[in-house]
């Protein structure tokens, strides 16, 4: 396990996979019923863009710091980004941007009382500090497991609602593989359940071999969403990422439309582009998580 997500923190990909689940959590915090949050990839929460891993890379240059401070007339970066960049706002009170919300504290600063956050980590330092950070908060529950092997086994909730996010690193040859399969069997023990699987854009070869894995163990509503930042595709760079989507939200595929639309010029490096699509058809319309 080579991967630590500190030295990536805050980069568009980041920008994209967070305002997306802000977007989520949002819709989803409508209603007052209890709901649980599942991070399989939970990293350790929250990241120092000050510190040595963030500055080695610069990566939040060209992300978070692309679209901070938000301009001050309100709603010029469009609605779509207000739940997400209210917590980065919080976490930054002052302004000037130090800390960076990862997937854990952006989903706890958005919960209730009444809901559930569920944090899985297999790095030991970084469950170590997934503890420090976040065990004292009665909602949460932090587990030293394999994600792959994590998602099934703790699902479905008592709660019977709530977003499962899914962020390997794809740092191993088999992971995509592991992640349809456990997707399948998560999906199989809780098919009403919110999924959102982060997956990167290198060539595109790989991430349609993905997608197309996944249209194979998800029956009905699989929306994808996509920004890449070049309009060139190579192997050796991360050229964009999607986002795949089971069950989500009623309307989010036009929330999600007009966001991206709005970040891509924001986040482009080379060109580039977006891409909102369904995989797998809405379904029945009753079908409302
Ligand atoms: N979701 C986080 C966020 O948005 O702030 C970032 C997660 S980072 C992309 C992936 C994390 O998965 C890393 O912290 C890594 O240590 C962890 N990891 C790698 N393999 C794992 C496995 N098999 N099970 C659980 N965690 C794993």
């Amino acid at each position: 396990m080579n991967y630590r997500h500190a030295y990536h923190a805050g980069n568009f990909a980041d920008v994209v996979k967070h305002a997306v689940m802000a977007q989520i959590l949002q819709r989803l915090l409508a209603k007052p019923a209890p709901l649980l949050v599942l991070d399989a990839f939970a990293g350790i929460g929250l990241y120092n863009l000050a510190g040595v891993e963030a500055q080695k890379t610069g990566e939040a240059a060209r992300g978070i710091q692309r679209i901070w401070p938000p301009p001050p007339a309100s709603g010029a970066l469009g609605q779509g980004l207000a739940p997400y960049l209210e917590v980065v706002r919080a976490l930054n009170p002052r302004g000037p941007l130090a800390l960076y919300p990862g997937s854990p504290e952006l989903a706890l600063r958005m919960l209730r009382p009444q809901d559930r956050l569920a944090l899985v980590e297999l790095h030991p330092d970084d469950c170590a500090q997934l503890r420090r950070n976040y065990a004292r908060d009665p909602r949460v529950e932090v587990h030293q497991r394999d994600g792959f092997e994590a998602l099934p086994a703790l699902l479905p909730p008592k709660e019977r609602r709530g977003l499962v996010l899914v962020d390997p690193p794809y740092e191993q040859p088999d992971e995509a593989a592991r992640l349809v399969k456990s997707l399948g069997r998560a999906y199989r023990r809780w098919p009403t359940g919110v999924y959102a699987l982060w997956y990167p854009i290198k060539e595109r070869g790989p991430a349609e071999a993905l997608l197309e894995a996944m249209r194979a163990v998800i029956p009905r509503r699989l929306l994808v969403a996509e920004l890449t930042v070049f309009a060139q595709e190579q192997a050796f760079r991360l050229n964009g990422c999607g986002l795949a989507l089971v069950n989500p939200p009623w309307q989010l595929d036009q929330a999600l439309g007009e966001l991206l639309a709005r970040l891509q010029p924001l986040l482009a490096q080379e060109g580039g582009g977006h891409r909102v699509e369904w995989l797998v058809g809405e379904g029945t319309p009753d079908h409302e998580p």
